[in-house]
């Protein structure tokens, strides 16, 4: 199993390593692949840039030997569309089940996504969810679902593609957004981050 944990990551924090981890455990993953976009397609773009949050995620990761980053969006120079990294990915492991893994707010916002109907084509979704966030699920991902969630992670394994599962991690309220605010106004984010992308982003006066 090959998990994809897609996001802007500026910067990474806990909240997405706590949930990562959990992810691959529930997936028993071989690999975690973080996948930093080069400018969000559906957002306002990022604070840092590419080559910072490449960096803090590379800084983050280290000891975590199932944990990668990869670079393809962030080398491509379109737009980061998910239907062409998965498409990629593919064709790099045709025989293996992939898992792109989603906070429950990025899920919601699927049907806005290019070729969203088939992204399910090329991986299966794992839907975490996400505190103090109550996301609206629309008709169209309501219908999705009916078709295609199964109960338990360990059941995407039986197939290389095409399922859904959500799965509830344990709820860290920490935000990317959040992190910056606090590094603007001066004050303390440690904790919420790990201590070497804090001396990384004060190191290059970041935020
Ligand atoms: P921002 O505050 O700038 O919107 P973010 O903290 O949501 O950033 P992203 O890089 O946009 O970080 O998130 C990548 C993915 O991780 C998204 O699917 C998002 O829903 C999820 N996510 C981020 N933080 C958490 C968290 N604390 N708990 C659960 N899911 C999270």
């Amino acid at each position: 199993m090959l998990a994809i944990f897609g996001g802007t990551f500026d910067p990474v924090h806990l909240g997405h390593l706590r949930m990562a981890i959990e992810a691959a455990e529930a997936l028993s993953a071989r690999e975690l692949r973080f996948l930093p976009c080069r400018q969000p397609v559906h957002r306002a773009p990022t604070r840092a840039s590419a080559k910072d949050r490449l960096a803090m995620l590379q800084l983050a990761i280290q000891g975590e030997p199932c944990f990668r980053v990869d670079r393809r969006e962030i080398e491509r120079a379109t737009p980061s569309y998910m239907i062409e990294t998965l498409t990629s990915l593919r064709l790099e492991n045709p025989d293996e089940s992939i898992t792109l893994i989603l906070g429950m707010d990025a899920f919601a916002t699927l049907p806005t996504w290019q070729a969203w109907q088939k992204i399910p084509e090329w991986a299966h979704l794992l839907v975490l969810r996400r505190a103090h966030s109550p996301v609206h699920i629309t008709e169209p991902l309501q219908a999705l679902l009916y078709q295609r969630q199964v109960d338990r992670p360990a059941a995407l394994a039986a197939t290389t593609a095409g399922k859904i599962c959500y799965l509830q991690t344990t709820p860290l309220d920490i935000s990317s957004s959040a992190v910056r605010a606090l590094l603007t106004e001066g004050r303390s984010a440690r904790f919420l981050l790990p201590d070497s992308v804090l001396d990384y982003i004060q190191a290059q006066q970041l935020y």
